[in-house]
């Protein structure tokens, strides 16, 4: 470890304090307790809260990322990690159902993927759509153009896995703290101790902000017009009675279908439902004061989806809604970097609707920064918005 603070706390031990547990500050958390940092883990709200990005019942985990090798590579990273949590906590985390993707014209996102995945021993290939057919009779596939199945994916149950990283976060010997901070004042190119709701303050060595859609509040010179929180209403359907298990993970996979608009879901869900979620992005967020209520218009759009794609399911209740938020970087790239006027403090976030998979090779990455003054990657680094060729993305692919 090398983390040259002169202040590096007792016994040489950098203390770091850690605002944020979400998927991204908790699994930072971990990996800076895994290599001997002395840590506090805060959350406004506790680990996987409602309001949080990290707080729905489940997110995919997939490989497929288009041309993305780096995200191919942090997903093949990520799986380990992953399993490892699951088998110390005894929490079940991670269900294994394969991802299908399911392409309406242009399939280059998901088939430019497949030799990374390969490469990264990830097994996926393309379905001819008579066999799709037989394999899933759930699923129509008249007007489709090609299908993929990757058979390392499925989904991760998102507000369990969080509570259980926040576990290991103290069983580690790590600090977990209810409460709320700000930044603390800048001074000579450091962030001093963090202002807490009710009156106190929280000094450390290093300081990490891993608050998903709050970040562009928090730092809104920064982000404030970089980071843009959008509405993403989630419904979970009821399939038929005595139907459940042919909508369940056993009998279906997790599905992507790339078309003009792109829609995902993911079966089974503990028996809350078949979900289903529209990817575009929705108006602007307010993360903290937006009531969650679903949007008719949304249900509407969802039910339209459900009755082509998945006809036995026309007519099947709503049994649970969700309103979460994305938190999108203009290029729908993950942030992971130091502040560029504080030299003690680093930000994680910019999940952009597809982050959750990712947290535990981001906070390695992170970790890596902190403790070894290991350079940020180009494309998640605050650099490339100032870059000549830095390009917003029109299309996001997430999930
Ligand atoms: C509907 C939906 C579906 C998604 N699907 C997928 C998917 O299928 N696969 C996938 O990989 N990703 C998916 N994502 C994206 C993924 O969930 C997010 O990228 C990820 O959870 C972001 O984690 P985070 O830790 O950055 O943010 P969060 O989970 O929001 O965590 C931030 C934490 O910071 C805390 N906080 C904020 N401000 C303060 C403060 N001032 N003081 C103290 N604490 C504070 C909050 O309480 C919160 O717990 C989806 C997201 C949504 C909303």
């Amino acid at each position: 470890m090398s983390f040259p603070s002169p202040g590096a706390g007792a016994g040489g031990r950098p203390h770091i304090a850690v605002v944020g547990a979400g998927a991204f500050g908790g699994w930072t958390a971990l990996a800076l307790l895994a290599r001997g940092a002395r840590v506090t883990l805060l959350d406004a709200w506790g680990a996987g809260n409602s309001r949080s990005s990290s707080g729905g019942e489940t997110r995919v985990i997939r490989a497929i990322y288009g041309p993305d090798r780096l995200y191919v590579d942090w997903v093949a990273r990520a799986f380990p990690r992953w399993l490892e949590l699951q088998a110390r906590s005894g929490v079940p985390i991670y269900q294994p159902t394969g991802a299908l993707w399911i392409c309406r014209g242009a399939d280059g996102y998901a088939r430019s993927s497949l030799p990374l995945l390969a490469a990264a021993g990830l097994p996926a290939s393309e379905l001819s759509l008579a066999e799709a057919g037989r394999r899933f009779p759930q699923i129509r596939f008249d007007d489709v153009t090609s299908v993929f199945f990757e058979e390392r994916a499925g989904s991760l149950a998102a507000r369990r896995a969080c509570r259980a990283v926040a576990a290991e976060v103290v069983k580690a010997g790590g600090e977990l703290r209810e409460v709320a901070a700000l930044p603390g004042p800048l001074e000579s190119g450091a962030m001093g101790p963090l202002p807490l709701a009710g009156g106190s303050t929280l000094a450390a060595d290093g300081y990490v902000f891993a608050c998903g859609p709050w970040l562009g509040e928090l730092f809104p010179a920064l982000l404030g017009e970089r980071l843009r929180p959008t509405r993403q209403d989630v419904f979970f359907f009821g399939p038929p009675p005595g139907a459940g298990g042919r909508f369940g993970e056993r009998a279906l996979p997790v599905w992507i279908e790339l078309g003009e608009r792109i829609f995902y879901g993911i079966p089974g869900n503990d028996h809350r439902g078949f979900k289903l979620a529209d990817d575009t992005r929705g108006e602007p967020w307010d993360p903290t004061q937006g009531e969650r209520l679903p949007a008719p218009a949304a249900l509407d759009r969802a039910r339209r989806y459900l009755a082509h794609r998945f006809p036995e399911l026309a007519g099947a209740p709503v049994v649970e809604t969700r309103v979460c938020q994305y938190e999108n970087s203009p290029d729908g790239h993950l942030l992971a970097d130091r502040h560029p006027e504080a030299s003690n403090v680093w930000l994680a976030g910019c999940g952009s609707g597809h982050g959750f998979k990712l947290a535990p090779a981001l906070g390695e990455h992170l970790a890596a920064q902190i403790l070894d003054r290991q350079a940020p990657l180009p494309e998640l680094s605050f650099s490339r918005f100032d870059h000549p060729l830095f390009a917003p993305r029109t299309q996001f692919e997430s999930a």
